[in-house]
């Protein structure tokens, strides 16, 4: 994924991926991990954290407006409330069947303390038909290939690329230009 020569101006698709997981498990870490070139110590957010970031993938400008499902292996209630919660979330809240659901788990630093193991990951993803992939926000493991895994899929989902996307990508341009590191938070 070549992320330094989109331009910032034009792009063939937007994509919103949407983070979801408890809270402290690492959303906004991978998210900086990914967009920008440091791992800070943060505070878990209480809320929603939002990022944009230009890509070319398969010869497509990308904007991405980041993103998925994510758990800690360190710590078990996380990964239990990927089914309990997060799984009826998203069944609830996602207006295409064709939505791609990316399962990561997060902190593989911690490999000594960790208590979910990689088979329970790929189970559970099996069950509810995610892609898999465990990761660390703080070391860059496997980071780019997360945002890689999911962009590719969509790109090979034909009704997540049609009308839908182009649409907000005409309404995004009326209401404001694009930011190279736009950056919103919200409340849940
Ligand atoms: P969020 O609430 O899901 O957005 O979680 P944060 O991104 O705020 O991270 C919560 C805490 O976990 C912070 O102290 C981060 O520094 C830490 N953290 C996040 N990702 C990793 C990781 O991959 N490895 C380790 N060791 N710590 C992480
Ligand atoms: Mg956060």
């Amino acid at each position: 994924m070549d992320s330094s020569s989109a331009s910032q101006q034009e792009f063939d698709y937007l994509f919103k991926l949407l983070m979801i997981g408890d809270s402290g498990v690492g959303k906004s870490s991978l998210l900086l991990s990914f967009t920008s070139d440091n791992f800070e110590e943060l505070s878990p957010t209480i809320g929603v954290d939002f990022k944009v970031k230009y890509v070319d993938v398969g010869g497509k400008k990308l904007k991405l407006a980041i993103w998925d499902t994510v758990y800690d292996v360190t710590r078990r209630d996380t990964f239990t409330n990927l089914s309990d919660v997060w799984a009826k979330e998203i069944d609830l809240y996602s207006t295409n069947q064709d939505c791609i659901k990316l399962l990561v788990g997060n902190k593989v630093d911690k490999e000594s303390e960790r208590v979910v193991t990689k088979k329970e990951g790929i189970n559970f993803a099996r069950e509810y038909g995610c892609l898999f992939i465990e990761c660390s926000a703080k070391t860059r493991v496997n980071v780019q290939q997360c945002f890689e895994e999911l962009v590719l899929k969509i790109l090979d989902t034909p009704s997540l690329l049609a009308e839908g996307s182009k649409g907000l990508k005409k309404n995004i341009f009326k209401q404001k230009p694009p930011e190279a590191d736009a950056a919103a938070s919200g409340c849940c």
